[in-house]
């Protein structure tokens, strides 16, 4: 080779190398994205209010004053002037039923309606696009709230004719807002086999007329007789279009999620199979909120089989994690299924319903505590909870070796003054919904009287001050996954009609932003990564409209979100005005 022509190619990369040298360093000075000129409440421990915020990736680069923040603004950053809005930590819904947000999006939207009759002209105006042999499917009705009433009506119910007339080739089934009734047409019972002498099953009632005639609504365990057939038929479709449904629910829900400023949520139950579907999304980036998800699966030899493969953290670049286990102990307190040590107020002789045999609790607790799982136990009434604190205790003090389990109980709801303590002491989440006291306080005087209302109904403020964690939910699709809506339910405890309910048990402003961030981050181990602004975690970032810790009470409902950030990335955004 001619040696002045290797000199000169040599000279040329040293150049050339010099420049993407050079080219790369800048790119590393400057950031992908800043926000400055904002109010940005850290929620860390030193409760550091910054200015601005540097995002490198998917990570928070820098945080502090605006001045030096905005040094680190290259030709390719995206900045954003935040002129005084107020910033926090994405929120985390720490229990909310993951699928089943989107899919809520994807039946009638029957809380919409304030009558029967807007119902079913809301079934005929959809069986008008069906295909014959295609179900109808709704949910979120609830009688007690229209106006007028039925008429004819059973128990507060009407009566399937009308509806049926109006819906002769297509089965339909509407769910009640509690989740815990279907009302149906004469279709969807036929498929069903249901006629004048089904009986109803154990923990389940086919409402009757004076007839003896099925009136349409099934309540709790009787759901199952309808919901058996709309399983054979959802599962008797492709797989491929099982699988389209599945994801068009879960588009419905991310946008659900970044409307209301959510960047991770815990979804409270999944199947090996659920898991193996997510991890598939996760690699191929198409879960769009980072996701903390509890196994739910009913057969204890199953679960101790399998679930040492389903250990799961961080999974996809801190988007999926599995490290938990869900069981029931109880149900709600709507369908007074809730377990109570005393009778329920408005219904002597009957405390609700023990849905799990202890034996079986016990069970999963051992597997939980040998795996290294959390055990998170939904406990809705006083007996539900003091059952589960007991077998949480045993469990911990047979194996005094295993330390930071940061076991949950969902709901919490109802407490006995003696169990409220016992949280704190022991260690136990308790994993709370602002939203359900205030959509339930109209009917919880009535349920239990106004001494275990006052003193055990979602004392928030008796569980922090005896050293308890909560993380806030909302249980969506049972409620919306509004944020706003529950942060204004923890720090006002007001209901729709404007009326306080043990206004004493209220959090603090902090405390309830708290709840919704870092705590939901502590009680699915991830506090490391996410939860507060500093940096090194990451950039999982809300822009709120009004400033949460000062604006006036009754600013807070109409607060917008103004920018949802995951990851460093700009998934939601209002028009500015
Ligand atoms: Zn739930």
């Amino acid at each position: 080779m001619n040696s002045k022509f290797s000199k000169l190619s040599f000279l040329i990369i040293i150049i050339v190398s010099s420049l993407i040298i050079s080219s790369c360093g800048e790119q590393n000075a400057s950031a992908d994205l800043v926000l400055y000129n904002g109010k940005i409440v850290t929620l860390n421990d030193s409760d550091y209010v910054a200015e601005a915020i540097a995002v490198k990736n998917d990570t928070i680069w820098k945080i502090g004053t605006s001045e030096n923040i905005k040094q680190l603004i290259g030709k390719n950053t995206e900045k954003i002037n935040l002129k005084g809005k107020f910033v926090i930590p994405g929120f985390n819904d720490a229990h909310l039923h993951f699928e089943g947000v989107g899919q809520a999006k994807m039946k009638l939207e029957l809380q919409k309606a304030t009558n029967w009759n807007e119902i079913i002209l809301m079934v005929l105006e959809a069986s008008e696009k069906a295909k014959p042999g295609e179900w109808i499917l709704g949910r979120g009705w609830h009688q007690e709230k229209w106006d007028p009433n039925p008429d004819p009506n059973v128990e507060g119910y009407p009566i399937h004719e009308q509806l049926s007339r109006a819906t002769p080739y297509n089965p339909v089934m509407l769910t009640h807002a509690s989740g815990h009734a279907v009302f149906v047409n004469t279709k969807a019972m036929e498929l069903a086999g249901i006629d004048d002498s089904t009986k109803s099953p154990e923990g389940g009632k086919i409402v009757r007329d004076a007839d003896g005639k099925a009136t349409g609504v099934f309540e709790e365990n009787a759901e199952t007789l309808i919901t058996a057939k709309l399983n054979e038929y959802l599962n008797s479709r492709t797989p491929e279009a099982i699988k389209s449904d599945k994801l068009k629910a879960l588009k419905l829900g991310y946008e659900e999620f970044h409307k209301y400023g959510i960047t991770s949520v815990t979804d409270a139950g999944s199947t090996f199979d659920d898991i193996d579907f997510y991890k598939s999304l996760a690699d191929s980036s198409q879960l769009q909120v980072r996701l903390n998800t509890m196994l739910y699966i009913e057969d204890a030899k199953e679960l101790a089989e399998k679930i040492s493969g389903y250990k799961i953290y961080g999974y996809g670049n801190n988007f999926l994690s599995v490290h938990s286990i869900k069981k029931y102990i109880d149900g709600a307190l709507g369908s007074r299924g809730a377990l109570f040590m005393a009778d329920y107020s408005d219904l002597p002789g009957h405390r609700g319903q023990l849905v799990t045999p202890i034996s079986e609790m016990e069970k999963a607790a051992d597997i939980a505590i040998e795996n290294g799982f959390q055990l998170c136990t939904h406990a809705i009434g006083d007996k539900g909870n003091r059952e589960v604190l007991r077998i949480y205790k045993n469990a911990f003090d047979k194996h005094p070796d295993k330390t930071d389990l940061r076991w949950r109980v969902e709901h919490a709801q109802h407490l006995s003054v003696r169990d409220i303590p016992k949280f704190g002491e022991y260690g136990v989440i308790a994993s709370m919904q602002g939203i359900h006291c205030t959509s339930d306080a109209p009917y919880v005087i009535n349920r239990l009287g106004s001494y275990r209302a006052e003193k055990g109904a979602y004392v928030w403020r008796d569980l922090i001050d005896s050293g308890a964690i909560i993380c806030n939910g909302t249980d969506a699709p049972i409620e919306s996954v509004n944020t706003i809506n529950n942060f204004y339910a923890l720090v006002t405890r007001r209901t729709k009609d404007d009326r306080e309910f043990y206004p004493q048990q209220k959090m603090t402003r902090l405390e309830a932003l708290r709840a919704y961030t870092i705590n939901g981050a502590y009680a699915s181990f991830e506090e490391d990564i996410k939860g507060t602004l500093e940096a090194g975690k990451l950039a999982d970032i809300v822009v709120l409209s009004e400033d949460l810790l000062e604006c006036a009470d009754w600013r807070i409902p109409n607060t917008e979100i103004i920018y949802t950030i995951l990851g460093g990335k700009i998934v939601y955004k209002t028009e500015e005005k």
